[in-house]
């Protein structure tokens, strides 16, 4: 019997992303070659999914829904990244289920903060930070006889080629550099990298250099994608299912699961050439890496979301030890006929006239001139089933209450403590606050004062937080108000309730 559980999952990992996969789908010898042998070699002693789809392209909603086997919707998660959203306490997550059936549960994340402010991460009573050893220090100390260890790694997302893991050696990465500079070269970007520049940032500016330049993303992207996704397999993994191993984590106590929370690469139905994962729901953003440790039931080529995946881990893995929520799926009853899966993600709205973008310049540019006015932020939903694909466009969210002063105050507030920590300036930051409340400044002119700072340097995070994007950049800098704008947007979305009888209603082909 399994008496421990090891979930890795590879953020941005897509379903064609390992070479045995690419032999199931294309079939062999019909695709490119990825030498990504870890990755093969335990899909073929286990299962693998071919049919897989995420519930969202933001990992933030996606891992909502594989921690409580639930939709969007009803877990509450539904945009990127929001300081006053949280996980719906209406549900239950997976390690909450485990705790009540004595699993000790351990959680790592390379990014802990995506999970940490909307508590995504909720149930884990082990939650170790950015350091992979801290991770196999707590293991070693605190494990029990029934484990659950989960790993979020960040590698194979963009930037390309760089290993996350801070207790890693730094030797491992340094191909990197070489790797910013060459694609700089292929594009014609002229300006001198810094080797101090933190590796986000290096790659922020080659990511903007192309959408602002209109250059062919998938052609330019695409081949460093693939071989980060080689390097990772041949590297990390190869480490963390060696460790694993050394502390009694096997093929025949364990149950694993390889997953994906969502891919990479087409990311507009219109434009072809754009690669990343936001944006709309296409085949490449949606579909998911899958593999598990092997099943009974072969599932392998049934339409599967990843909010299947709670209930397959307790299934199989617990063999029904004890009373277990099942009431996840309730939307399925609404599709009697033939088996559909949901997913969801959002995109800005730009008014009537303009409701599709056709373009990353073209949305920039509207974006600039038109956000001020934007009063909604539209959500993709899809309806995968076996046969057909529908995605809805184009719904608006109603967002009136979301100007409300005192919510944006609460809004501002937060992200200041998560984004600047412990605050030097905090008296200034009150003076302003006080000024705000007071109509003496704007809103946007507060959020600018906060991200000059100095105390963003205290806790970098995303590139659009920091400082050189802001001076230096026009475009950035409205894309990064513009981001700000948007978390405020979506706050509506905890607050509106899906209704799939009205989605029926604009169902596109
Ligand atoms: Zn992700």
């Amino acid at each position: 019997m399994f008496k421990n559980i090891v979930v890795i999952l590879i953020d941005s990992l897509r379903a064609d992303g390992t070479n045995y996969s690419r032999d199931l789908i294309y079939g062999k010898g019909n695709h490119d070659l990825i030498k990504t042998p870890n990755l093969d070699n335990f899909s073929k002693k286990g299962t693998i999914f071919t049919n897989a789809y995420s519930t969202n392209t933001y990992t933030t909603s996606a891992h909502a829904s594989f921690f409580t086997g639930k939709y969007p919707p009803v877990h509450g998660i539904r945009s990127f990244f929001d300081f006053e959203q949280q996980l719906s306490s209406k549900v239950k997550t997976l390690s909450e289920n485990l705790n009540s059936l004595n699993y000790q549960t351990f959680f790592y994340s390379d990014i802990p903060e995506l999970f940490s402010v909307m508590d995504i991460w909720r149930g884990f009573k082990i939650k170790t930070h950015s350091k992979m050893n801290w991770l196999w220090n707590s293991v070693e100390d605190l494990k029990a006889e029934c484990n659950f260890i989960f790993i979020h790694t960040f590698d194979v997302h963009e930037p390309y080629l760089l290993i996350e893991d801070k207790s890693e050696n730094k030797k491992i990465n340094e191909d990197y550099y070489d790797t910013i500079r060459e694609i700089r070269k292929k594009i014609h970007l002229k300006s001198k990298i810094n080797q101090k520049e933190k590796p986000h940032n290096a790659w922020s500016e080659i990511r903007n250099f192309i959408e602002i330049n209109k250059i062919d993303q998938e052609g330019t992207l695409m081949q460093y994608y693939s071989k980060g996704i080689e390097k990772f397999d041949r590297l990390r993994l190869t480490k963390i299912y060696q460790r694993l191993n050394s502390m009694g984590f096997n093929d025949n106590n364990t149950f694993f699961v390889f997953l994906s929370d969502h891919g990479e690469g087409k990311t507009e139905f219109v434009n072809n050439t754009n690669f990343a994962h936001s944006g709309e729901l296409t085949e490449e953003t949606t579909k998911i890496f899958l593999s598990t440790s092997k099943l009974g039931t072969p599932l392998n080529e049934n339409l599967f979301s990843i909010s299947f995946l709670k209930n397959l881990i307790i299934n199989n893995a617990v063999n029904n030890r004890s009373r277990i929520d099942y009431d996840y799926f309730k939307f399925k009853k609404l599709f009697k006929e033939e088996k559909y899966i949901y997913a969801e993600t959002f995109i800005y709205y730009l008014g009537k006239n303009n409701p599709h973008m056709t373009d990353n310049t073209t949305r920039l540019v509207n974006l600039n001139r038109k956000f001020i006015n934007t009063e909604s932020i539209v959500y993709n939903r899809g309806l995968i089933g076996e046969k057909s694909k529908i995605i809805i466009k184009n719904q608006p969210e109603k967002v009136d209450s979301l100007y409300k002063e005192k919510k944006i105050a609460g809004l501002i507030k937060k992200s200041y403590h998560f984004l600047f920590g412990r605050s030097p300036e905090k008296n200034a930051y009150n003076l302003f606050l006080r000024k705000l409340k007071k109509n003496e400044i704007t809103k946007k002119a507060f959020i600018e004062i906060l991200i000059n700072s100095k105390e963003k340097k205290l806790k970098p995070f995303f590139s659009f937080f920091q400082k050189k994007y802001f001076d230096e950049n026009k475009i950035n800098t409205n894309l990064m108000k513009l981001r700000l704008e948007i978390d405020k947007i979506l706050r509506v979305s905890t607050e509106n309730k899906v209704s799939f009888e009205k989605i029926k209603e604009y169902v596109e082909f």
